[in-house]
């Protein structure tokens, strides 16, 4: 076994509280202190878990200021756990600045394998799952036509994390900017009560959950990657005819070749 990491990112549950490892326990009760993004949700796991450990708040609001203080102590020897309020540290949550100071300093970072959504919704929607992209949270205002359109010609399965309450809104403009016929899916509630997944044309999703009084929950949407022969016809994607001429001609490189 590796000496003990100075730094471990441990995912917790993103619903159902059976899903969290073994391993991911055993750090839990064996760090000296359990950093989290919010310390009444991660104290409620640590009541489930029967779990007592000094808790400290590490935020996208605080982060700059307690980093400094942090990697003292790691340095001195004290071991640390990073969890957010649901699923995997880092994945559009903090911890992208304590790990890359830990590592700087040459202090050990371990990553544990657990929950995330982004997983579940991939395999749930059906799509390509052996390229994909993560595109986390669009931008909400500026930059966000930009970033639709670049996206328009990416053949790999998007995955985007979403709102409720701006899913519609995503979907109609997913729509207009990708074509009303990509298919997505809309993962809603994983692992909780209420799961739905929901897949089908962009501009059918959209009306589809237009049509519903109120829509609740955390939602991860999938979106299958362009297909070639789609973009050629495409008047919403530039042509770049660049790519043709770096095309190698070989027929291994398209599977459905
Ligand atoms: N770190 C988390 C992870 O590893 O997935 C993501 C945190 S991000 C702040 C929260 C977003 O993740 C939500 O808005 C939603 O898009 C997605 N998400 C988290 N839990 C989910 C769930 N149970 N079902 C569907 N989406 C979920």
């Amino acid at each position: 076994m590796p000496e003990a990491a100075a730094l471990t990112l441990v995912p917790t549950p993103i619903g159902n509280l059976e899903d969290i490892t073994l391993r991911a326990i055993r750090t839990l009760r064996e760090v000296d202190l359990v950093l989290c993004e919010d310390t009444r949700t991660s104290g409620r796991l640590m009541q489930h878990l029967e779990l007592k450990k000094p808790l400290q708040a590490y935020h996208l609001h605080n982060e700059h200021q307690v980093v400094p203080r942090l990697l003292e102590r790691l340095a001195k020897g004290e071991r640390m756990a990073l969890v957010s309020d649901a699923g995997t540290p880092g994945i559009s949550d903090p911890g992208f600045l304590l790990v890359r100071e830990c590592l700087a300093q040459g202090l050990r970072v371990e990553c544990l394998p657990g929950p995330t959504a982004l997983v579940p919704a991939l395999l749930k929607s059906g799509f390509g799952a052996e390229r994909f992209t993560f595109e986390g949270f669009l931008p909400t205002k500026k930059g966000r036509q930009t970033r639709l359109q670049e996206l328009a010609r990416e053949t790999r399965t998007l995955i985007f994390y979403e709102s409720p309450h701006r899913i519609v809104k995503t979907l109609t403009q997913l729509a207009e900017v990708f074509g009303p016929a990509r298919m997505g899916s809309v993962s809603r509630e994983l692992t909780k009560l209420f799961e739905e997944t929901l897949t089908a044309p962009l501009s059918e999703l959209a009306a589809t959950l237009a049509a519903r009084p109120a829509i609740k929950g955390e939602i991860v949407l999938v979106v299958e990657g362009a297909k070639h022969e789609r973009i050629e016809r495409s008047k919403y994607a530039a042509r770049d005819d660049d790519d043709d001429a770096e095309d190698d001609g070989d027929a291994d490189d398209d599977p459905a070749a």
